[in-house]
């Protein structure tokens, strides 16, 4: 198994020609899912505790695992938040696959975690964090929002919190499912602001539900969470007046960007994120909106030796990597969130960032910021549709008018078995609707036109 021979050179050969075919595809087919007795039907039990030839296993993947799996970079997967990664970071995947780099410290990763570093100062800067802010990469918004939760906890601790007690967070009423999990996972409270007829919390809403907790309650609050932009609809909070809350209460604040913190970098919408530059921590996946591939969530902090404080894992074995007294550039990401062995995930992402410049990015997230608002007009001006909400980002939120949740579901279901489009229905206020995330640069207005003409 441990040899380079005449047969891995083969394999080498087929699977790198696979990748390589797969990455051409432009765009790739959206494939579909199927059942479980159908893959047992096709597939059959593929290990065994003989050999097999390698060649065929790879025929099995090609032919039938990997065609029932949705093709999320497909320009018409516009359900949940789907991804575009860039040639180049889907290229360089295969590069850190092949590097097997164990990205959690600087002893063993110091390269890798130089350019890591590279990447997440890109977007700490532009979120305006100061100046020694620092983070890591994890493996997606829910690790990111537990991570930073945690830090909020250490120094809540530290502060004076009870140690007994059981914290509070403070969030949004967009916030995501994520957050109350990391919460649950905790055995933390979480309450949630009102929010405005877009979903929008503000900053009096927050204020209004500080002021609403009695003096013990109060002392129990370990973070605000504020949301730049939430996943259903893509509205961002008024992040400068959460934060105000956040600074009243003297406590942790934490923005959850996993969607839409990646339009930092769009000159069109960077003044919607205005109060982002306050956040104690902050996440963005690049799996999302950043054209990276999967896993990937930088998790960035204000203060990253908090974090540090409360991440650090502590063993005989692991105490050659705590070398407190060499500086800043010495943080190992293991010691910054919930996590030890790590895969160098935010490599791909840097790669790609280094070959095409950040003009492109913002190039890029203007593109499908356009194409957002694109779609909204061609819906305000529709005989069929109605536009529940105007866009803050690229989430279209549509109302066909006659139709119930099962006509959505049908309508959906077909458009996924022919290959034509992957997208799903959510609920607004309790009401059915089509929501239509655009986060691909190949997705053009025309293409989504002619989903919406479907639902006539
Ligand atoms: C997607 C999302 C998450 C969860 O991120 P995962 O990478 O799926 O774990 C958290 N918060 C927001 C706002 C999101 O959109």
């Amino acid at each position: 198994m441990h040899r380079f021979d005449a047969a891995s050179d083969a394999l080498a050969r087929a699977v790198v020609g696979y990748a390589l075919e797969r990455v051409r595809l432009d765009p790739p087919p959206l494939d579909g899912t199927t059942t479980l007795s159908d893959l047992l039907a096709r597939a059959g039990r593929t290990i065994g505790s003989s050999p097999k030839d390698p060649l065929d296993v790879l025929r099995l993947f090609t032919e039938v695992l990997a065609p029932s799996c949705v093709s999320v970079a497909h320009p018409l997967h516009l359900s949940f938040v789907p991804g575009a990664p860039t040639e180049a970071a889907v290229l360089f995947d295969l590069v850190v696959s092949a590097s097997n780099i164990y990205g959690g410290s600087w002893l063993e990763a110091s390269g890798a975690v130089y350019a890591e570093n590279e990447a997440l100062h890109w977007l700490a800067d532009l979120a305006g964090l100061p100046e020694g802010s620092g983070g890591t990469f994890v493996s997606g918004g829910s690790a990111g929002n537990l991570s930073a939760l945690v830090a909020a906890r250490w120094r809540w601790r530290r502060d004076g919190g009870d140690p007994r007690g059981r914290p509070l967070v403070l969030a949004s009423g967009g916030s995501h499912s994520s957050v109350l999990q990391a919460a649950h996972v905790l055995d933390a409270d979480v309450v949630r602001t009102g929010t405005d007829h877009r979903g929008r919390t503000d900053g009096a809403a927050m204020r209004t539900l500080a002021d609403s907790l009695a003096p013990s309650d109060r002392a129990r609050v370990m973070a605000v969470v504020a949301t730049s932009g939430t996943t259903n609809v893509g509205v961002v909070d008024d992040l400068a007046g959460i934060a105000d809350t956040a600074a009243a209460l003297g406590t942790w604040f934490h923005v959850d960007g996993a969607y839409g913190a990646a339009a930092l970098c769009a000159p069109s919408v960077r003044h919607l994120f205005a109060g982002i530059e306050r956040a104690d921590s902050l996440i963005v996946d690049p799996h999302k909106w950043l054209f990276g591939p999967y896993d990937c969530c930088a998790l960035l902090y204000r203060d990253p030796f908090i974090a540090r404080r409360a991440h650090a894992q502590h063993a005989e074995y692991l105490d050659v990597l705590e070398q407190d007294d060499l500086g800043d550039e010495m943080l190992n990401p293991s010691d910054l969130a919930y996590h030890l062995s790590r895969r160098a995930r935010g490599l791909p992402f840097w790669f790609s960032l280094a070959v095409h410049g950040t003009d492109a990015y913002a190039e890029a997230m203007e593109e499908t910021l356009g194409v957002a608002r694109a779609v909204a007009h061609l819906v305000r001006g529709s005989a069929h549709l109605e536009l529940v909400m105007e866009p803050d980002l690229s989430v279209v939120v549509v109302r066909r008018p006659g139709w119930g949740a099962s006509d959505y579901a049908a309508w959906s279901e077909a458009t996924l078995r022919d290959g034509s489009a992957f997208v799903v229905p959510s609920t607004w206020r309790g009401e059915t609707v089509l929501r239509l995330c655009i986060v691909n640069p190949r997705t053009t207005t025309d293409a989504v036109a002619g989903v919406l003409a479907s639902m006539a």
